[in-house]
């Protein structure tokens, strides 16, 4: 393994999410400079982004500053940039500076742990009718776009606008889209009704669209039943074998059972799949491996790139035994990569990568979870007890985790509030805007499309883009 000029080998760590930071915490104290790259300044905490789409929390308390969580770590230093080319050759990654100078960042080991992004299955177009939520600014803009939908439905004199102000459909019945449509359920029949005067918020509509015959598609058919029957008590239509065909910032069409319908909607939201970040597909060009359909880079038992024993891949953009695209593996591999780094710099060998699987777990709303672990399956409140606390274990950070538990204590159990509803007449008017035309032009653009993305959306069989 090679060496930096100062004499120390230099590690790159391409993103600092789950996995990019375990790699680099990992190395703390170790005789090697760190040098994480991320195009965010901070970790993102994303099992939380929806608490923050829907007003509960405020970005901070779930996406720390990387700076700060590394400050003690003297051999890492942390920039903000965006990685647009991996040299395999060179052994050189190249980056772009927020001022747009190209950075080029020699490396004698590569960690690339970029993670995923959403997945319209081939149908690009409709990211700008739906958004989907995956970055702090996703979930910021989510929350505006639902708070003025409520703003709008009080102004609304004619009870069928009213009506179409007050419908949101989630499109996709994962995790992501159960959560979500849970907390706008709780939002507009429990927590808003008694702030407005002229719109009647119960009467909200949340529509939960799933492509497949069961909501929660991983989880066991016990789980899936009590969420099914959690979410309809919460007010929620639940519709199973449905698709989403076309939408439009008014509708959306649906493809069910019953044929073709299309319901006049002022929100859709997108929590149908995930496919892996560009990054993935680069390297596996580079290093002349195919990727696999969802945009993964296959790697081997120690999480190197084949051929290239000095780059590794993990996270969600990687393939590794079949591992789910979900926190646990990015962050086990994250900590495997760390020592296998270190082992190598003292000539030991590590063993291939081991996954402890801990179980998977949701929440549908108020008190109540699922929760799947260690073969036990438990639902109700002792599962929402059990998700609160691994969430808040997994959080960064100990203000962040006492900053969680206040917020929430004041927002669920307390005051029934919701502390974060900050939005401005600018930000409502852009958000309506869309769904008002003429307009503006919209805000948000499509991103491109996979190359091999599939042509149905939600209800293509879920694995490795499965939706979180
Ligand atoms: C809404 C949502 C809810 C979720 N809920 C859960 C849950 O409840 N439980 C669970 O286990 N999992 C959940 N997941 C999945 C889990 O968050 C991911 O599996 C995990 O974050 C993967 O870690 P990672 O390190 O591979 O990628 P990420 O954590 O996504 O980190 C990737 C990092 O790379 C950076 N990056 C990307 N491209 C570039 C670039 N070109 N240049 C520089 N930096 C770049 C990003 O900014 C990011 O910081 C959820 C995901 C989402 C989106």
């Amino acid at each position: 393994m090679g060496v930096s000029e100062t004499g120390r080998h230099r590690v790159i760590v391409v993103g600092g999410g789950f996995g990019g930071l375990n790699v680099t915490r990992a190395l703390d104290r170790a005789d090697v400079d760190v040098t994480l790259v991320d195009r965010a300044n901070h970790h993102l905490f994303q099992p939380l982004l929806y608490q923050v789409a829907t007003g509960i929390l405020p970005p901070g308390l779930i996406a720390p500053a990387l700076r700060s969580i590394t400050k003690r770590q003297r051999n890492a230093r942390v920039l903000l940039a965006d990685v647009q080319d991996l040299d395999l050759d060179r052994r050189v990654v190249g980056a772009r500076a927020p001022d747009g100078r190209l950075l080029e960042l020699p490396y004698d080991t590569l960690v690339v742990a970029a993670g995923a992004t959403h997945s319209y299955f081939g149908k690009d177009q409709l990211a700008e009718f739906a958004p989907g939520m995956k970055t702090v600014e996703d979930a910021r803009y989510l929350r505006d776009g639902i708070l003025a939908k409520f703003e709008m439905a009080e102004i609304a004199t004619d009870p069928a606008e009213r009506a179409e102000w007050l419908t949101f459909v989630v499109v996709g019945a994962g995790p992501t889209g159960v959560e979500l449509a849970g907390q706008i359920a709780e939002l507009a029949h429990t927590v808003l009704p008694r702030d407005y005067r002229s719109a009647d918020t119960r009467q909200a509509r949340i529509i939960l669209l799933e492509g497949a015959g069961a909501v929660l598609p991983p989880f066991a058919p016990k789980l899936q039943a009590y969420t099914k029957k959690r979410l309809e008590q919460m007010g929620i239509e639940v519709r199973l074998n449905t698709l989403a065909v076309e939408m439009d910032h008014q509708s959306i069409t649906v493809k069910g059972p019953d044929g073709l319908e299309t319901i006049r909607a002022g929100t859709r939201i997108w929590a149908a799949g995930v496919q892996a970040s560009p990054l993935a597909r680069m390297l596996a060009e580079k290093a002349g491996v195919e990727a696999d359909r969802a945009g993964r880079i296959p790697v081997g038992p120690d999480c190197t790139v084949p051929g290239h024993p000095e780059v590794f891949a993990l996270g969600d953009m990687a393939s590794l035994d079949k591992l789910p695209g979900v926190a646990q593996p990015a962050i086990q591999e994250g900590k495997y990569v760390g020592k296998v780094i270190k082992d190598r710099l003292a000539g030991r060998q590590t063993p291939p990568f081991k996954y402890f699987d801990k179980g998977t777990m949701a929440t549908i709303g108020y008190r109540s979870a699922v929760a799947d672990a260690f073969g036990v399956k438990v639902t109700g409140f002792l599962a929402y007890v059990m998700w609160i606390f691994i969430h808040v274990l997994y959080l960064a950070d100990w203000g962040n985790r006492l900053g969680t538990l206040y917020t929430w204590a004041r927002a669920l159990w307390l005051s029934k509030n919701r502390g974060n509803r900050i939005i401005a007449f600018e930000t409502a008017r852009q958000e309506v805007a869309e769904a008002r035309p003429p307009t503006i032009l919209p805000r948000r653009i499509a991103p491109t499309a996979a190359p091999d993305a599939e042509e149905a959306i939600p209800g293509a069989p879920r694995e490795a883009g499965d939706a979180r």
